[in-house]
């Protein structure tokens, strides 16, 4: 297995499950299950035991492993600069092995087998990707600066699709020269490569990076910070030559166009930092300047915010596979009774992940008269003149 010989380097101190504070659980998966198993060191002793013989693959394992939410806490946490960076490298490692091997908890087959087949996690056609922009004035790309590019989530769940109409009209209206990118596009393999599935992976990236370079594409604009984490990072490995961003980061700089609303009431806004525009990207800024930018916001912070921020528990598949739902201590229901904490009665989000997940956490919850979710983009709307 890959990165295997860091494994004996772990002395499970724990300070990878913790924030900057040390108070905290900030490990999602120790966090909703609170096994030693799930925290980052506990994995490693595992992967560490089974490599050595002194356990077996098995369900319950997989279902350690899988359940990753590969939010990056521990790499920002961990104690040993040696290896930390790796962290995540080898816990993809041993997912990859156990795959290698047969061994995954079903939903995870489900979704490889759906973006293996269908290209997506949804298993819907790709002529479907943009039909959340059918009868509206937003264009296509053909060959303006950017191309917004929809991941699945906004392409194809009811949610995503209100937000990404919500962005693409806010970056006309901030006169960002945008056009959605439109033909046979797969999905941003993010949550692909994260789960282990590495060639699926490649195939996804090279199909979507030959469709870009075919309609001349040089810069993309992503709706959701995951499909930034990969496009950025991971596309260059496969050829990609594109720029990307995420949409926050033009918007942050197009926020003076933007005409407002006279007499806005004062709002006690709190940010949820999505873990792969912030942790994995060094992003905390873009979606705070545009918050801060809009009359009458009075931004406060969650105990837990930048670096230290707790992931809503979405990421690594984990907003298909659901493996962390099912407590009262899901990352994101922890997460949403912060944010209440604040005072704040609105909880913005940039990751249409983050949204769905902590909507629903919300009602789950019974936070609804106390607690509304946005979108930043959507937030920015009801303020402005459109
Ligand atoms: S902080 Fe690093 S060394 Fe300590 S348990 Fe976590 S992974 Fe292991
Ligand atoms: S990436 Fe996040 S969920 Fe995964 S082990 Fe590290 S802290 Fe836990």
């Amino acid at each position: 297995m890959e990165h295997e010989e860091i494994l004996h380097r772990c002395f499970r101190c724990g300070y990878c499950k913790l924030p900057g504070n040390y108070v905290d659980v900030n490990c999602p998966s120790y966090l909703a299950f609170r096994f030693e198993t799930y925290a980052p060191g506990g994995r490693m002793w595992l992967l560490r035991a089974w490599l050595d013989g002194k356990v077996s693959a098995s369900a319950r394992f997989a279902d350690i492993l899988f359940s990753c939410a590969t939010c990056g806490n521990c790499v920002a946490h961990c104690a040993f600069p040696e290896f930390k960076d790796r962290l995540l490298l080898v816990f993809t490692a041993g997912k990859e092995a156990f795959l290698d091997e047969g061994i995954a908890p079903p939903p995870v087959r489900d979704l490889l087998t759906k973006n293996q087949i269908h290209g997506n996690a949804y298993g819907k056609p790709a002529r479907q990707r943009t039909s959340w922009s059918e009868g509206t004035d937003i264009p296509l790309f053909s060959d303006q600066e950017y191309a917004l590019f929809a991941d699945d989530v906004t392409a194809y769940d009811p949610r995503g699709q209100e937000i990404a109409r919500s962005v693409a009209r806010l970056l006309q209206q901030a006169g960002v020269d945008f056009g959605v990118l439109a033909g046979d596009f797969r999905s941003d393999g993010n949550d692909v490569r994260a789960l282990g599935e590495t060639a699926l992976f490649e195939d996804l990236a090279a199909h979507n990076i030959k469709e870009m370079n075919r309609l001349g594409v040089q810069k993309i604009l992503t709706l959701s910070p995951h499909s930034l984490n990969a496009m950025k990072n991971d596309y260059p490995g496969q050829g990609g030559k594109q720029q990307v961003f995420h949409y926050t980061q033009a918007l942050a700089f197009a926020m003076k166009n933007l005409k407002f609303k006279t007499g806005l009431p004062e709002i006690r806004v709190t940010f949820h930092d999505p873990c792969y525009l912030g942790r994995h990207n060094a992003d905390y800024e873009s979606g705070r300047m545009i918050l801060r930018a809009v009359p009458g916001v009075k931004l406060v912070e969650m105990d837990r915010n930048r670096k230290n921020a707790l992931c809503c528990g979405g990421g690594g598949g984990n907003f298909f596979t659901d493996l962390l739902s099912g407590g009262d201590d899901t990352p994101a229901r922890v997460r949403v009774r912060e944010a209440a904490a604040t005072g704040a009665s609105l909880l913005a989000v940039a990751c249409p992940m983050c949204a769905v997940m902590l909507e629903d956490a919300v009602k789950t919850e019974n936070l609804e008269n106390l607690l509304a979710v946005r979108e930043v983009s959507e937030l920015v709307m009801d303020a402005s003149c459109l």
